[in-house]
């Protein structure tokens, strides 16, 4: 897979952190009622300005 160069689209700035969004902030499948299956999103975050470039889950393999 090719990496692409991580960017922010609103300041231009490259200095991105990666934040975890665990716990209650998990993301699960729609149809889930047991709410099993849960994802931790990782948010990149530009640390000039605030903007989350970009969410995604750990494992997209696993996702149902
Ligand atoms: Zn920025």
């Amino acid at each position: 897979m090719e990496m692409r160069k991580e960017q922010c689209p609103w300041c231009g700035g490259e200095d991105l952190t990666r934040y975890k969004q665990a716990g209650y902030g998990q993301v699960f499948p729609e149809k889930s009622i047991l709410r099993l299956g849960g994802k931790t999103l990782i948010h990149v975050i530009c640390r000039r300005c605030g903007t989350v470039v970009r969410s995604y889950v750990e494992d997209p393999d696993t996702l149902k």
